[in-house]
This record gives C-alpha cells, structure tokens and sequence, in this order.
C-alpha cells in the first residue's frame, strides 16, 4: 500500500517514524510543511523538514522531539557571548546542516534536491519532500500585531494571542513535482497528528485538491495538545479544543479519522468513520503500533 503522510515536526515526525517501521520504504512519502522556515544568522532553517530527516535518520533529539541527539552548544554559546541573538537555540551539529543547505541555496539548488541529498547521506531510505520549493512563510496575526511563525512560537513562547493566520507565497508556491506524482501513486494519505492551523493547513493549501483517501489522526488528546500551542491556537480562535474540533477542521476532506480511546465519546459527532485507539506515542513501539493501526484502519475503509 503506497502512503503519502503530510508531516509538521514533532508529532508528524513521530508517526511517520512509526509508518518507516512498517511499510516497504519505496511505499512511503513524507510531504513535510515548510511554512516554519526563516533565515536566522544567515542561514536557511528548516525545522519540520529537519525534524522528520533526524527522526527517520535516527539523529533526533528524543528528550525534545527536534534537534539532534548528543548535540553540543559551542557555536550558539559563543554567537550569544558576542552579542548575536540566542534565541533560536541551534546546536553544532544542527548548524551544520544550516550552513550546508544555505551553502547550495546560494548556489542554486532547490529545497528538495538538497533534502534528497541530505536523505541519502544520513542512509534514509523513504522519501521526505518539502511542500514547496518556493518560499511560504506562516504569518501569525495576533493581540500584538502580526508576527513571522518562529518569532510568535519560539521568540515569544506562543503568548500572544492568536487571531488568524496568513500564509505569505502560497498563493505563488508550486508543489514539489515529487510530491505531486507521490500523491498521484498514492493509495491514501495520512494527515499525521500535527498542528492543523500552522503545520497542515499550509500543506493542504498548497495541494489543494488530493483525491486520494485521506484520513487525519488527531494530535489533540483530552482536550489537549501533547506539546505545542494547538489547543491554545483553537481557544484563542474561539473554538473548544477537542479531537472533534480537529474533525470539524478537516471536514470534506476526509475518509476517516482516528481519535485517542479517552475522547472515545466525541466520535459520536464526528461525520466520518473513526478508529478510537492509543494515540499517544511515547515511544518507537507506541509509533509503531500506532502507525500498525491507522493502516489497518486504512484498509478497513
Ligand atoms: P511542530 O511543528 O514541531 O509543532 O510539529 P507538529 O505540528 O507535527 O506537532 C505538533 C502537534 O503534535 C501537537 O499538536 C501535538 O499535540 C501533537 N503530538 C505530539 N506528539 C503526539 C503524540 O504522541 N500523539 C498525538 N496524537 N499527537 C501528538
């Protein structure tokens, strides 16, 4: 069965870790959000894309979730002693990766011919695409004036209030040609459990019409987010923040949706079919099983 899994960071890059488990790697490609990218001390960073490439790599940070695993601080401890900015904490070996990418953007290279690239040397054997390879900036409008995405979520921790967000190039973005023939093969796609306002949407805006089963996992547990101002961003929205919220977000899009066994309750409201199971992934054996289970779920529709 050929996936196609529309990824944010840290929790799309869980779940497709889990589907990497299971499926044949030829079968499974990850379209990853790229409206989080920003230049920061003249580098290009691309934390979603960057996320699931450490993930699948098995380089990923399993204390955060993003950044490396065995990472050192010299060169940002150094930056911030002489001045720079310290906010956006980038590690030695991450930086690496900064510097190379921005080393053949500069050169001329497409987004995802480098990801491609950085995919073999790190030994990934799935394919992983950025959305786009034109610039989308996700621009978050809130309480305080608009904000660039990483200047609202890590420079000022989500504290401002959210009233709406503006996706800057989308109108102008093409997909990544790779991307549109993985859809094309693809026997369903997967809406991991990633935020919907700022990881997934600006994905599904740029593939605007996938005719594909499509089926969403949510990444709001309990009326919470497992990490990340998802549930923020809803209430602030006006809206409750709940799996069925989530539901409601991708409603018309869907074939089914599969929701945490405590929100069991709330699949009642829902107009697709679900699928009620652990959700939450501690760990590589919750990935798995949990990837294990939206797949049968999959075949089950
Ligand atoms: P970000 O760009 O790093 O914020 O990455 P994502 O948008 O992919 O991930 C953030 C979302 O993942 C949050 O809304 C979390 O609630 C959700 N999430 C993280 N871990 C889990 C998990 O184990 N299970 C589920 N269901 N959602 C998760």
């Amino acid at each position: 069965m050929k996936i196609v899994a529309l990824a944010g960071g840290v929790g799309g890059a869980k779940l497709a870790h889990g589907l990497a488990q299971i499926l044949p790697p030829e079968d499974l490609t990850i379209i990853v959000n790229t409206g989080d990218d920003f230049e920061h001390l003249g580098l290009y960073i691309s934390p979603d894309l960057d996320t699931v490439c450490y993930t699948l790599a098995g380089l990923a940070n399993p204390e955060t979730g993003w950044g490396r695993v065995g990472e050192t601080w010299n060169t940002i401890s150094n930056i911030e002693k002489l001045g720079g900015p310290n906010w956006f904490r980038l590690g030695d070996q991450d930086i690496a990766t900064h510097l190379e990418r921005t080393r053949r953007m500069k050169e001329g290279q497409s987004l995802s011919q480098i990801t491609k690239d950085f995919c073999t040397a790190w030994e990934i054997k799935q394919t992983i695409l950025p959305m786009s390879d034109s610039p989308v900036r996700t621009m978050v409008d809130t309480d305080e004036g608009e904000l660039a995405f990483q200047e609202y979520f890590v420079h000022r921790h989500c504290e401002p209030r959210v009233k709406n967000f503006r996706f800057e190039g989308i109108e102008a973005a093409q997909p990544t040609s790779g991307a549109l023939d993985a859809l094309l093969s693809a026997d369903a796609v997967i809406i991991c459990p990633s935020n919907p306002w700022v990881s997934v949407d600006p994905i599904l805006k740029i593939f605007p019409e996938i005719k594909k089963p499509m089926i969403a996992i949510s990444p709001i547990i309990g009326g919470k987010t497992v990490k990340g101002p998802a549930a923020k961003m809803y209430a602030e929205l006006g809206i409750e923040p709940s799996a069925l919220a989530v539901e409601k977000h991708y409603r018309g899009l869907l074939s089914g949706f599969v929701l945490d066994t405590i929100d069991e309750e709330l699949s009642k409201q829902m107009s697709v079919k679900t699928l009620v199971t652990n959700t939450l992934m501690n760990d590589y054996t919750d990935r798995a099983r949990l990837a294990q289970d939206v797949l049968n779920f999959i075949r089950s529709l």
